[in-house]
């Protein structure tokens, strides 16, 4: 915790607010495990395994990434033959689960419509508590429950960037009608699914097709009473300065100056710190000229893998730092400076991660700030269900997100029960 200290009196308090976050996760983690249920011990374990198994890890992660989209059986099958041969069966299966998965593959050539459907079917069950089907009717239902159950929506379409401008115009439309039909009220999209022809070398016109189509987003958010949430999501490096352009210059249009809006940044690039004090600066002019606050969503990043082959390809410098240390340190300076009063009235802060000293940190210093209005937690639901801590602990905001797939997100389930008070606070309603 020394790294960002200017004094010895500043590197005194940063270590007891470590200390604090210390003695808060530890209470956190060990009111999760008493507060566990038997089947999400059984998750836990699941999910366990497959995180020592790195080859059955990225074969699951692509089946599920890659089959369930794929378009009709036969292509689906040929894929999933691919994968079983380059990865293998995985080894934190049963024996007789293994057997079943090769046995699958031979028949799958001879009879992919009746083995993949199959097939998919497992994958859908497997995956459920993180990922929702994207069929009209089963996602209507599911936000139906959730709705019964005052819990919100982030509505998040699974996928790649779209590789054709037909793709893009029918991911448009989707979440166009979920804005405007009012099955979300909190939507996530990133830019390479907005425009399948994102060029940076014509960046002008780039930027002009993208403005257009996340202006329809907000137009439509405006029709709801109160207005939708629309978050920008990040992705690659290279769409980062493009990403915050077009934010700013939408959200900077007259018709959108009460609009509240986010965005992600990515701790683990050096530039996301300038980059982030920039957009503050922005944001404490627009709030204090009437305007609405944004939302930063402060994520460490998940991109590493691809910005590597990236900087390999090229022969470019890696842009994320290349070791753990400096992301944290850098997502630890990024979250003081957010927590600051003067930011964070203008830059609300979603602070998203899975790792439960952060999050108690965040959750003691925006306590100390008193910011607790201002600085939400955000987690992915089903990835560490008990583990979130409760917004009882300062803010009402606090989330846990989940995809959805294509993908939804959820907020607000399955919190721990506070620390100081006891209570539960599950499947409260909260706002985006
Ligand atoms: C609600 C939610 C929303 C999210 N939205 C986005 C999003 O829009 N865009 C996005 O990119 N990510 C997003 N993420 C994922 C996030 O960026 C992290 O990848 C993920 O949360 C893991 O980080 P952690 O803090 O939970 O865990 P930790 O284990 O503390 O951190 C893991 C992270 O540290 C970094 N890291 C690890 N090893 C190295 C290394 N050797 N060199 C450099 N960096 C390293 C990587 O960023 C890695 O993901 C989201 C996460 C959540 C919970």
């Amino acid at each position: 915790m020394m790294t960002m200290q200017e004094s010895p009196e500043m590197a005194a308090a940063t270590d007891s607010l470590a200390q604090e976050a210390i003695t808060l996760a530890a209470k956190l983690l060990s009111q999760s495990l008493e507060s566990e249920t038997a089947e999400e011990k059984k998750d836990a374990v699941k999910l366990a395994a497959m995180m020592e198994d790195p080859a059955g890890k990225e074969l699951t992660f692509h089946l599920t990434d890659r089959i369930l989209r794929a378009p009709e059986p036969k292509r689906a099958a040929q894929l999933f033959r691919a994968l079983l041969q380059s990865y293998g069966a995985p080894r934190y299966l049963s024996g007789p689960d293994r057997l079943l998965m090769k046995l699958g593959a031979e028949v799958s050539r001879f009879l992919p419509t009746v083995v993949m459907p199959a097939i998919t079917e497992r994958l859908r069950r497997e995956s459920r508590k993180v990922i929702l089907p994207a069929e009209e009717k089963e996602l209507t239902l599911h936000i139906e429950r959730r709705k019964a159950e005052q819990a919100q929506v982030n509505l998040n379409l699974l996928g790649e960037a779209v590789l054709s401008e037909e793709e893009a115009n029918k991911r448009l439309e989707q979440n166009l009608s979920a804005l405007l039909e009012k099955t979300t009220n909190y939507l996530s999209v990133k830019l390479s699914a907005l425009f399948s022809q994102i060029n940076l070398t014509a960046y002008e016109d780039t930027r002009r097709e993208l403005s257009a189509r996340l202006r329809l987003l907000y137009q439509a958010a405006q029709t709801q009473q109160p207005p939708a949430f629309v978050n920008l999501d990040m992705e690659e490096y290279r769409d980062l300065h493009l990403t915050l352009d077009v934010f700013q210059e939408v959200l900077a249009e007259p018709e959108f100056f009460k609009l509240r809006a986010g965005i992600v940044l990515q701790a683990y690039l050096p530039d996301a710190f300038p980059l982030q004090q920039e957009l503050t600066e922005w944001a404490k002019k627009r709030v204090d000229e009437g305007g609405a606050p944004i939302k930063v969503r402060l994520v460490k990043g998940a991109n590493l893998a691809m910005e590597k082959v990236d900087a390999e390809l090229h022969h470019w410098e890696l842009a994320p730092y290349d070791n753990k240390a400096d992301v944290d340190a850098n997502y630890k300076r990024m979250l003081h400076y957010a927590c600051k009063p003067e930011n964070a009235r203008a830059v609300n802060l979603g602070v998203a991660s899975h790792n439960l000293f952060d999050l108690s940190y965040a959750m003691v210093l925006r306590k100390k700030n008193g910011v607790e209005n201002a600085v939400e937690i955000e987690m992915l639901e089903g990835m560490a269900a008990p583990q979130c801590p409760s917004g009882s602990r300062g803010s009402r905001q606090d989330s846990l997100l989940l995809p959805r797939g294509q993908r939804c997100r959820l907020r607000g389930r399955h919190c721990l029960p506070d620390p100081a008070s006891g209570r539960e606070h599950h499947r409260r309603k909260l706002p985006p």
